[in-house]
Order: C-alpha cells, then sequence, then structure tokens
C-alpha cells in the first residue's frame, strides 16, 4: 500500500485521540513509534509509545542518519522519525501513521509527497486547548505555558496542509476522519 497519513496539530489538540480512534478502526493503519528523550509519563510504555532513548543516543542516531526528520519540539527535547520504523511497517503491507508537530509534519509531507496525506487537528479556541493539557495532567506549569506558547504559532500554520479538522466534539470529529481516510484510501467504510 505504501502510503501515509501524517497528524500534527498543537499539543493538547486531540492528535493522539484521534489516531487512536482511526488506528483501533482500520487494523490497515499502523503508528510509527517515534524516538524521544523526554521522560515517559505514567503509563506510556518504552517501544509503544515512544522508543524513549538519552540525548548521547538521540545525538548518534542523528549523526548516524537514521532519522527522516527530527526536532527539539520544547527545550530539551528532541523528537524524531526513524527510518527504520517505515520499513517495518510497509513491509508488513500496513499504512503508516505519524502524530508529529508541524516542523516534521512539513517534513514529512514533503518526503512522501502524494503518498501522504498531511491532516492539522485544531483546537476549537485555545482557552478550550489549555483546559485539555491541564486536564490531561501531563505536564507541569511551565511546560504548560511552553507548549500553549507554542501552539499559537503551530495555529497559524495550519493551511499549509492537506486537510484541517476542527476537533470541538469528539463524534463529530471521528466521522469526518473516517470520510478522509475513505478518500484518500479509495475504501467504503460505511
Ligand atoms: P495531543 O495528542 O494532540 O497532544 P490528546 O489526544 O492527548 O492531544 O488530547 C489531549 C486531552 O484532551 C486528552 O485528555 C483527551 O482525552 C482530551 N480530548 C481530546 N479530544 C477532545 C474533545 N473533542 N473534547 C474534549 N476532550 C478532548
Ligand atoms: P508529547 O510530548 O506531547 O508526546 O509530544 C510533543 C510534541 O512532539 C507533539 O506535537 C508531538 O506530535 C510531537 N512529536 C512526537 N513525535 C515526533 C516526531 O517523531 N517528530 C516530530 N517532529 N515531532 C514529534
Amino acid at each position: 500500500m505504501n502510503k501515509a497519513i501524517i497528524i500534527t496539530g498543537p499539543s493538547g489538540a486531540g492528535k493522539n485521540t484521534i489516531a487512536d480512534y482511526l488506528i483501533g478502526k482500520f487494523s490497515f493503519l499502523n503508528y510509527s513509534i517515534s524516538a524521544t528523550t523526554r521522560q515517559p509519563r505514567e503509563g506510556e510504555v518504552d517501544k509503544v509509545d515512544y522508543y524513549f532513548i538519552t540525548v548521547p543516543d538521540f545525538k548518534t542516531k542523528i549523526e548516524k542518519d537514521e532519522f527522516i526528520e527530527w526536532e527539539m519540539v520544547y527545550t530539551d527535547m528532541f523528537y524524531g522519525t526513524l527510518k527504520s520504523e517505515i520499513n517495518r511497517i510497509w513491509a508488513a503491507g500496513k499504512a503508516i501513521v505519524f502524530v508529529v508537530d508541524v516542523i516534521g509534519a512539513k517534513d514529512l509531507k514533503q518526503y512522501f509527497g502524494d503518498s501522504a496525506l498531511s491532516v492539522f487537528i485544531k483546537p476549537p479556541s485555545l482557552t478550550e486547548l489549555r483546559q485539555r493539557i491541564m486536564k490531561r495532567r501531563t505536564e507541569h506549569i511551565d511546560a504548560l505555558e511552553e507548549r500553549m506558547r507554542r501552539a499559537k504559532v503551530e495555529i497559524k500554520m495550519a493551511d499549509v496542509f492537506d486537510k484541517i479538522l476542527v476537533n470541538d466534539d469528539l463524534d463529530t470529529v471521528f466521522g469526518e476522519a473516517d470520510d478522509l481516510i475513505a478518500d484518500f484510501f479509495n475504501k467504503k467504510i460505511k
């Protein structure tokens, strides 16, 4: 199939919620597991949610050209897409789902071209975005503020992606995501 879905947008917009829904529903989709130097959150599992690695290990992988793209998304927190993930997923005959920040998403879209659909997940408002990050209880207050500052810049980039989904009501956005998948993969899914 050799196709990919790139899901991007600010932290807390609902990217993982939507990606989890799609991957749960469509067995032909598979997550690309990113590498990161941030600490695992409670409940996160190494090699499932991320490859949690140290900064020196991350830098070695950069030197060995093991990433398609990588970013220091937040202060001293590196995230990157490993080339080996693409081989792993395509070799299994699946399509890839990437959940990445906006810069990574632009890089991936450029790399995959028409083989990829890039989707920007937009929160209904910045106030709601803050509420969601606070409700998720995963970030300290300074990390929250850094995510909010970055979100304002990221939302301005929404138009460069193939599609924008406003994540207000969950059932509505799930239905819209279904339609995007149906279109992109030429499948009947309802
Ligand atoms: P991201 O992956 O973009 O950082 P998440 O998927 O982790 O965002 O969502 C952030 C938080 O907001 C989670 O606690 C999630 O359950 C919640 N959430 C996601 N979408 C909605 C929605 N439409 N309405 C209310 N809460 C939502
Ligand atoms: P979190 O710490 O909330 O899991 O992720 C923070 C941000 O990093 C999110 O916007 C997430 O999508 C992004 N991210 C996760 N993996 C990658 C990756 O491989 N590359 C890039 N560029 N960003 C990523």
